[in-house]
C-alpha cells in the first residue's frame, strides 16, 4: 500500500473510485460506508462532522483488505460476516446463502396466515436459519425446528440463536433420505426455501453468486428440478398434520409444475404468490 494519507476522506475517495470499476458510483459509496461502519462505527453523517478523522496503521489494513474483496466480488455480507433480515442482524458465511428480500415477504406471509394458531413449524433446508428466527422471534408462541444437511449451516444457526436469545430446535438431516428424519415428531406447518436454481439458470447469474455462495444450498439439476419440493411433499405424509399449511418459496418458472405437484398429492387450496417483483415466487397449500 502507498496510501499517501491516513485520513478517511481521502481514502473514501481513492477507495470509492477503485470500487466504481465494478459498482455504480453510488453503491460503491454505499459499500463504502458499510465498511466504515462495521469496522469503525463511523457513518456517513459522522464522516461528513469529522471530515479530518483519520484512522490508524491496522484500521487501514482491514478496510484495504475488505475492499480488496469486493474487488474480487466478494458480496459485502460475507465481507462483514453480517446480513440483514426481518430487521435482524444474522452471521452469514460462505456455507450459508445470503438471505433475499424474497425470503422476508414468505415469511411475512407465515406470520399474516399463522400467528394466531401456535402452530409447530419446521424450516427444512434452514441455512443461516433467517426464515426459522424471523419466525420464533415475531411468533414466540410458536415452537420451531430448524433442519439442514450442513454441519456447517447448523453451526451459523446456533450461532444466530444465541445473538438473538431465540430458542429453536436444530437437527442435521437430509430430507432426500427419509431415514435421516424417521424420528421425527410432526409439524402444523412446513416451511422451505430449497435450492430451485437449474443449470440453465446459473448461466444468467452473476459472478458474486456464483464464486461465492454454497451451490449445495441453490442449484438443482434441469431434469428434476422439483427434486427437494417431492422429497418434502414425501416428508409430509408421516410429518404434517392433518390439514397442515405448506409455505415454500419457488423458482418462478416452475409455479405450474409445483401447483400440479400439489394436486396430484390432494393438497388443498393450493395457491401462488407473486414477489414483490410480480413473480410466482412463493406457493401455499393444505394438506388433506
Ligand atoms: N432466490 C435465490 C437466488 O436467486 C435462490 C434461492 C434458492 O435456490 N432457494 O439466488
Amino acid at each position: 500500500m502507498n496510501w499517501k494519507s491516513n485520513k478517511l476522506t481521502e481514502l473514501k475517495d481513492q477507495y470509492i473510485d477503485q470500487l466504481s470499476a465494478i459498482y455504480s458510483t453510488s453503491e460503491s459509496r454505499k459499500l463504502f460506508f458499510v465498511l466504515t461502519e462495521y469496522f469503525f462505527g463511523i457513518d456517513q453523517i459522522h464522516l461528513a462532522l469529522e471530515p479530518d478523522k483519520r484512522i490508524s496503521e491496522s484500521e487501514m489494513l482491514v478496510l484495504h483488505k475488505a475492499v480488496k474483496e469486493l474487488l474480487n466480488h466478494k458480496p459485502i455480507q460475507y465481507v462483514t460476516g453480517v446480513a440483514s433480515f426481518f430487521d435482524m442482524n444474522l452471521k452469514v458465511n460462505e456455507s450459508v446463502l445470503i438471505p433475499r428480500p424474497e425470503t422476508e415477504e414468505l415469511v411475512q406471509l407465515i406470520l399474516q396466515k399463522e400467528k394466531k394458531n401456535h402452530p409447530a413449524i419446521i424450516d427444512i433446508g434452514t441455512g443461516s436459519g433467517c426464515i426459522a428466527l424471523a419466525i420464533k422471534k415475531n411468533m414466540t408462541e410458536a415452537r420451531v425446528t430448524a433442519v439442514d444437511i450442513s454441519i456447517e449451516a447448523l453451526n451459523v444457526v446456533r450461532q444466530n440463536m444465541q445473538t438473538l436469545q431465540e430458542d429453536i430446535e436444530l437437527l442435521q438431516m437430509d430430507i432426500l433420505s427419509p431415514a435421516s428424519y424417521t424420528g421425527l415428531s410432526v409439524f402444523d406447518v412446513v416451511v422451505s426455501n430449497p435450492p430451485y436454481v437449474t443449470q440453465s439458470d446459473k448461466e444468467k447469474m452473476q459472478k458474486n453468486v456464483l464464486d461465492y455462495e454454497p451451490a449445495q444450498a441453490l442449484f438443482v439439476d434441469d431434469d428434476q428440478p422439483l427434486i427437494y419440493y417431492e422429497a418434502i411433499v414425501q416428508f409430509c405424509q408421516k410429518h404434517l398434520i392433518s390439514n397442515g399449511r405448506i409455505y415454500f418459496e419457488i423458482n418462478e418458472q416452475k409455479g405450474s409444475e409445483v401447483v400440479r405437484l400439489m394436486k396430484e398429492n390432494d393438497y388443498k387450496k393450493v395457491m401462488l404468490h407473486n414477489d414483490m417483483h410480480g413473480k410466482e415466487r412463493f406457493a401455499t397449500a393444505v394438506k388433506s
